[in-house]
């Protein structure tokens, strides 16, 4: 094959990973996962109020095999970590991580001196990509969460920053 060839077909190859990452982007799909009082949070984001459909993220799977965001939204306790652990390692590739809140960014308010119950955040067990600090952050703190990590993978930001007045309304904020 010439030169030339080879590169185009380099260049088609990376036209075709940047198209495949803007569809990623618009189909994320969460695992039903959660771990703690943080997870009354990402049920809320779910329900029909902050419609995140509008982000294509609203189909959430009740299998890691299925899914490809973990939104990690709760206290990791070490009797949990293993469990937490497979159900990242049975996520296909490629795959993401949210870390919801202070817990499952540092372990939050359970980490002092001494402690030895309390995983010291998600990134202690896999690649974290997006935090959202908050004890517990609101749905539009997750939605804004969910839109960087859709800039993440397609390098651009097709939204304006998610606020408590605009995460209400059905149409684009
Ligand atoms: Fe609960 Fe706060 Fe920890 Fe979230 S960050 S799981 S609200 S203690």
């Amino acid at each position: 094959m010439a030169t030339q060839d080879v590169l185009q077909s380099v260049v088609q190859f990376s036209r075709l990973d940047r198209l495949l990452d803007l569809c990623r982007a618009n189909s994320l799909w969460p695992m039903t996962f959660g771990l703690a009082c943080c997870a009354i949070e990402m049920m809320a984001t779910g329900a029909s109020r902050f419609d995140l459909a509008r982000f294509g993220a609203e189909v959430f799977r009740p299998s890691p095999r299925q899914s490809d965001v973990m939104i990690v939204s709760g206290t990791i306790n070490r009797k949990m970590a293993p469990a937490v652990q497979t159900l990242y390692d049975q996520m296909p590739e490629p795959k993401w991580v949210i870390a919801m809140g202070n817990c499952a960014i540092s372990g939050g308010p359970f980490v002092f001196k001494g402690q030895y119950a309390v995983v010291e955040g998600a990134s202690k067990l896999f690649p974290v990509d997006v935090v959202i600090p908050g004890c517990p952050p609101r749905p539009e703190a997750l939605i804004e969460g969910i839109l960087k990590l859709e800039e993440k993978l397609t390098g651009t930001r097709r939204w304006p920053r998610v606020t408590p007045e605009s995460a209400w309304k059905t149409a684009a904020p």
